[in-house]
């Protein structure tokens, strides 16, 4: 490559802490400014600035993601005791995951990069299974108590006075009350066919509509409304489809499957089949994750966090191997759908080969120690590599991919 691409709105970059920190500089270094003229709004989330900006920071970015509409993030700290003390805080900062995500009103979609040579456990799972998490309500918003041994009754009255007795309890039990908005359940559908259409793949929602006939029948509805009204014709263009279906339907279909298409879910489904596919395709380091706005804004980043064991061993000396893929990927996805929106072929064409090359360099044998046991290719005996050393070797796959 002779000349540097050039960009022409800069990308929301958000830095982060740890190892992760120490990655996203290297991957600038070694794999984008040799070839990109980078164009990023700099935004340091690493815990002493959140601490210094009392959290401020973290808000800014946030709405710098709406005005751009492209971010991408570093892995970052949530604090807890143990960190308070740490980085002496002032205060127990949110998670910057959550306050971003409450900002821009988005979902989370979780994505497993494959890789010849990686099998995954379940061996027709041979194209990604996205998953998207409603990350909002159900029993994560609920409240709970204990019915003493004397019983008691649970009722709902409504403001014209009549009530609907939830249940009379005769001993001792347990109640949950659960809630979803409208608004909330809208915005997931939105962000799910917008994102569907982003990738030109299939979507499949889910939900327990015989059982629970006004609550997830809600989201049912909600969702059916939305695709009729905004999405219908977008798809048969795209020709990709919308499908319904019950959560158990589609837990044996997801099972039969060859992949290659978006799985929504409720919250708590989510959050137990995200954890089940993230197996299957191996390691959570080579799973990124992309929160879509319900109007359309990107942000872009590795589903781990920031490696805290790997960083105290490098803070002592001692060498690590921490894998940057996820973390590679969350820059390509940035840059490619950055150069989409600015009509920029060259920038796609860079992170489409980015990524190509990050495969190639591990499935040729390079990668770091947490794929070596997972990695079985006829012919090819994997080597552990550091860090760094990953990372240089893509570098060089890069180099040669570019100088054909
Ligand atoms: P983690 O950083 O994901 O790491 C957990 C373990 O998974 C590591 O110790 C390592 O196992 C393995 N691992 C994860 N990513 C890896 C990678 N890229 N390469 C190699 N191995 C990897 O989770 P955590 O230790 O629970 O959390 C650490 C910090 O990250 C916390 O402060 C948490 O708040 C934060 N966090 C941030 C985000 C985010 O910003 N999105 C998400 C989750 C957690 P071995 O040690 O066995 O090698
Ligand atoms: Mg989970």
């Amino acid at each position: 490559m002779t000349k540097k691409i050039t960009m022409k709105t800069p990308i929301v970059e958000i830095d982060g802490d740890e190892m992760t920190r120490i990655i996203w500089k290297e991957i600038k270094d070694a794999l984008l400014y040799p070839y990109i003229d980078l164009k990023t709004e700099y935004y340091d989330l690493g815990l002493k600035h959140r601490e210094a900006t009392g959290d401020q920071i973290t808000i800014e970015a946030a709405n710098a993601i709406k005005k751009y509409g492209v971010g991408v993030k570093c892995a970052t700290i949530t604090p807890n005791a143990d960190r308070v003390k740490e980085y002496s805080l002032t205060k127990m900062w949110k998670s910057p995951n959550g306050t971003i995500r409450s900002i821009l009103d988005g979902t989370v979609f979780r994505e497993p990069i494959i890789i010849d040579g990686i099998k995954p456990i379940v061996p027709t799972w041979t194209n990604p299974i996205i998953i998207a998490r409603h990350a909002y309500g159900d029993i994560y918003a609920g409240v709970e108590f204990v019915v003493g041994k004397d019983g008691g009754t649970v009722s709902m009255t409504h403001p014209d006075g009549s009530s609907l007795i939830v249940k009379n309890f005769g001993g001792a039990g347990i109640v949950q009350g659960v809630h979803n908005t409208d608004k909330s359940i809208t915005s997931f559908a939105r962000s799910c066919f917008n994102f569907a259409l982003d990738k030109g793949l299939d979507i499949w929602f889910s939900a327990k509509d015989t059982i629970s006939k006004i609550y997830d029948h809600r989201f049912k509805d909600i969702f059916a409304e939305i695709f009729e009204e905004e999405y219908k014709e977008k798809f048969k263009q795209r020709n990709i489809e919308y499908f319904y279906t019950l959560i158990d339907d589609a837990v044996a279909r997801v099972m039969r499957s060859s992949g290659g298409f978006i799985w929504a879910c409720k919250n708590y489904d989510g959050d137990v089949m995200s954890d089940m596919v993230a197996t299957s395709f191996g390691s959570l380091a080579m799973m990124t994750s992309v929160l879509v706005s319900p109007e359309g804004y990107y942000e872009y980043e590795a589903a781990h966090g920031t490696v805290t064991r790997h960083y105290y061993r490098h803070l002592q000396g001692e060498s690590t191997s921490t894998n940057s893929v996820a973390t590679i990927f969350a820059w390509s996805g940035a840059l490619r759908k950055r150069g989409e929106l600015d009509s920029i072929e060259s920038l796609v064409e860079f992170a489409n080969t980015l990524e190509a090359a990050t495969k190639e360099t591990i499935e040729k044998g390079y990668m770091t120690k947490d794929l070596v046991g997972l990695f079985s290719k006829p012919g090819i005996n994997p080597k552990a590599l550091d860090t760094i050393g990953f990372l240089g070797k893509v570098a060089e796959t890069l180099r040669i991919k570019f100088s054909r």
